[in-house]
């Protein structure tokens, strides 16, 4: 007989029929002459019920059967009036294949605060609201390869160690063999690589931006989605030292393709979720809504899948950085100094208290922001002929603020060696991303959508160390 999973199994409507569940248990309930327990195998958030008519042998059993333990029971399917599905099993024989003492096991039917669970990582799948997280990942990325595929992009591996450190100077994680004890140095005093496994000093990638664009210069549309890596030593809910991310590049795109691409994207994805995973979003929904009733009224957040249909709804706002400054400057929060970093200027970089600003409270949609000063951004990015600004876009979404990073790029040759000069990026560093300048080059466009921000969306969760399996953050390497 095929093993069915317990979301198979809630499906079937052949009663009578004997079948096996393996789980784990929820609850237990159990009177003199009956138990009920609840199972959980991650497959779907719903639990079955196991119902045991007691006898001595049964009785002796579930002396030893707790929340958590690991069951596989033998029984017949049958119609379920009090447990919430249409199913339920009445057990033949139950089979303990896992004890978990009540006395040690951390995880008893009780709430549990996201804090404790972080520490006991190991175990916090096993709760309602991490599997449901797990498998919205899961659907996120199979959409995410899907909304590529299905438009004709290509996926491409950009490499995780790499020899350049144009763009995260300062935040990168190096990777070395030499011993740490007793470096090799050169007559400068510097240590020296030459004797270090590439022969350089090698860091992990903080994004395949570069090798997707050499990538799209030639197959026109390309992706990559990979981990990249950030040393920035922000303690923030939004930062991550590891986390994913997906970088489209695309020949032939101008600034506004590359906006009508993330809008078109973000849309898909969240579409594809309020398709595919509602039993898991509507439990979420219950969870934010009880975490929220402490809150007043107006700091609660919309409900969460009003909140994902909302921003199907209506276009993105685009506007310029500099509209947006002004919009800022005026603000109340700005006027009133309630912003921790008051706006006096152009030329002040953003922070998410002014990104979610624009968003929550002024616009209420999406908002995609152009065109910032230069010195704020990457060297990459495409130039504007006032001399002050570049083609970069920003996606804003509400409770996050940035969730995508993305410009067109620099396809003249001069100015994007001018601006490397400028930037004291070393050129040897950056011989084959300058050639790609020199032989067919064309504009080309792209940006960076982070899987974890992505993720705090569509969850509702607060604290991006709850959207990710086992969190990288300063002081945390436990898992
Ligand atoms: P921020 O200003 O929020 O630190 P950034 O401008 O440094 O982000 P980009 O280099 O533009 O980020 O990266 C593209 C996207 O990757 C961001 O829009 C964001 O969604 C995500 N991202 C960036 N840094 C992190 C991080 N440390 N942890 C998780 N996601 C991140
Ligand atoms: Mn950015």
């Amino acid at each position: 007989m095929k093993k069915l999973d317990i979301k198979a199994l809630l499906k079937l409507t052949e009663y009578g029929k004997e079948v096996t569940v393996n789980g784990w248990v929820r609850t237990k309930r159990a009177s003199k002459n009956v138990a009920f327990i609840a199972m959980n195998d991650g497959s779907t958030i719903k639990n079955i019920q196991v119902v045991v008519e007691m006898n001595p042998e049964f009785e002796k059993i579930l002396a030893n059967v707790h929340t958590g333990a690991a069951l596989s029971v033998t029984g017949e399917l049958a119609e379920s009036v009090g447990s919430g599905q249409n199913v339920e099993v009445h057990a033949k024989k139950i089979n303990v294949l896992g004890v978990a003492d009540p006395d040690e096991y951390p995880l008893q039917p009780k709430k549990h605060s996201l804090e404790f669970l972080r520490e006991k990582a190991h175990l916090r799948f096993r709760t309602n609201t991490f599997s449901a997280i797990a498998r919205i990942r899961h659907a996120m990325i199979f959409a995410i390869h899907k909304y590529f595929n299905d438009n004709g992009f290509y996926n491409i591996h950009a490499p995780i160690i790499t020899g350049s450190d144009a763009e995260g100077a300062g935040e990168m994680f190096q990777v070395t063999t030499l011993d740490l004890e007793n470096m090799p140095k050169g007559e400068d005093g510097k240590v020296d690589f030459s004797d270090d496994f590439f022969g350089k000093a090698a860091n992990l990638t903080v994004s395949g931006q570069l090798e997707a664009e050499l990538a799209a210069l030639a197959l026109t549309k390309v992706y990559t989605f990979g981990p990249t890596f950030r040393a920035e030593n922000s303690n923030t809910s939004r930062h991550l030292a590891e986390f994913w991310m997906i970088e489209p590049e695309v020949a032939f795109f101008d600034i506004h393709d590359d906006m009508d691409l993330a809008e078109d994207m973000l849309k898909y994805v969240i579409r594809y979720a309020l398709d595919n995973c509602m039993d898991d979003l509507e439990f979420l929904s219950k969870r934010l809504q009880e975490e929220e009733k402490n809150k007043k009224q107006e700091d609660r957040s919309m409900e969460l899948i009003e909140k994902l249909e909302f921003v199907l709804n209506d276009d993105f706002i685009r506007i310029t950085y500099a509209e947006a400054i002004e919009i800022l400057r005026n603000s109340k929060p700005n006027k009133k100094k309630k912003f921790q970093y008051l706006i006096e200027e152009w030329g002040a970089d953003l922070q998410s208290e002014h990104e979610r600003y624009l968003v929550e409270k002024h616009f209420k949609k999406p908002v995609i922001l152009t065109d910032y000063p230069k010195s704020i951004k990457a060297f990459y990015m495409k130039q504007n002929e006032d001399g002050k600004t570049v083609r970069a876009m920003d996606v804003l979404f509400p409770q996050i603020g940035e969730i995508i990073g993305g410009s067109q790029r620099e396809e003249d040759y001069d100015k994007l060696y001018t601006r490397i000069k400028e930037m004291d990026i070393p050129e040897e560093s950056m011989w084959w991303y300058l050639e790609t300048r020199k032989f067919g080059t064309v504009p080309h466009a792209g940006f960076g959508l982070g899987f974890e921000r992505l993720i705090l969306f569509l969850t509702g969760m607060g604290n991006i160390r709850d959207v990710i399996p086992f969190p990288r953050t300063p002081f945390n390497l436990e898992f």
